[in-house]
């Protein structure tokens, strides 16, 4: 097995939220957590990761399964370029903004490369007022907004996909998910992405979910154990499983191409 470059990993921590959007892709929760084990699994299996997306659920019900993620990333000196997440801030954490400060620390970049930001929509701004949270909310955003780390609120720009609780809104606001996409090529001594004997290359994204499958990151949880379940990285590698269920690019330059307009194409719902 070759150690792997990923060009977008990410690790659903927690299938859990404290809100119930009308427009959650994610659907009914469940109390899930990434496990120690998943992580290290999957972190042993990657030598460089261009970005590391931290998603759920809500991140901020598992810091200490980010905290796993970020000292294990430090531990064995794997390569990251960039770390993000979206929080619905909710909850304000002070752990939170610390593992950001300590992963940025280790990037070293001269830009702040671990960034959070905050969901913000109708859908998001209807469920906080529904559950009463507004005064802790406005209070929170105070305050995150004040940190190096907060990038922006995040909104909604396009449709969403048909997936979780947004199967019930007006099918006019929604689209089928067409899932993502994955590229794996390798590359040789030469490549600007071989660090020892050259790497399999992996792009644009991989999303892990706390059970280890490989899956289809925007899917409802009952999906992404159903539907798009490509595998577990507990019992095959990271590797065979797109091995698999992707497609195998022999040239690394068409590969860059390819992952490239994969993620535009997914990210403007285009056929
Ligand atoms: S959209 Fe985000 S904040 Fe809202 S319920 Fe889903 S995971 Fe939670």
């Amino acid at each position: 097995m070759k150690k792997c470059y990923i060009e977008n990993l990410a690790f659903n921590v927690t299938d859990n939220c404290n809100l119930n959007c009308a427009h959650c892709l994610r659907g009914k929760k469940i109390n899930n957590y990434i496990s120690d084990e998943v992580i290290e699994k999957a972190l042993d299996q990657v030598a460089c990761i261009g970005n590391i997306a931290i998603n759920g659920g809500e991140p901020t019900l598992a810091i200490s399964k980010i905290e796993k993620i970020i000292s294990y990333i430090i531990d064995n000196s794997i390569q990251v370029d960039e770390f993000t997440m979206t929080i619905n801030g909710t909850i304000y954490s002070e752990e939170l903004l610390k593992l950001l400060d300590e992963i940025d620390n280790y990037i070293g970049s001269d830009n702040l490369q671990a960034l959070f930001a905050i969901s913000l929509d109708d859908y998001h701004i209807d469920e906080i007022n529904r559950l009463n949270l507004t005064e802790q909310f406005i209070e929170n955003i105070k305050k995150y907004k004040e940190n190096k780390h907060f990038y922006g609120f995040r909104g909604i720009n396009k449709k969403l996909f048909r997936e979780g609780n947004a199967k019930n809104l007006d099918s006019k606001k929604t689209v089928p998910l067409r899932p993502m996409k994955t590229y794996i090529t390798y590359v040789g001594k030469k490549s600007k992405y071989d660090r020892e004997n050259g790497l399999c290359n992996i792009g644009p994204l991989v999303t892990i979910g706390t059970t280890g499958i490989i899956t289809e990151c925007d899917a409802s949880i009952t999906n992404q154990s159903l539907l798009y379940n490509y595998g577990n990285i507990l019992y095959n590698s990271i590797e065979d499983i797109v091995l698999q269920n992707g497609e195998l690019i022999t040239n690394p330059k068409k590969f860059e191409k390819l992952a490239n307009k994969e993620m535009k194409r997914y990210r403007t719902y285009n056929k």
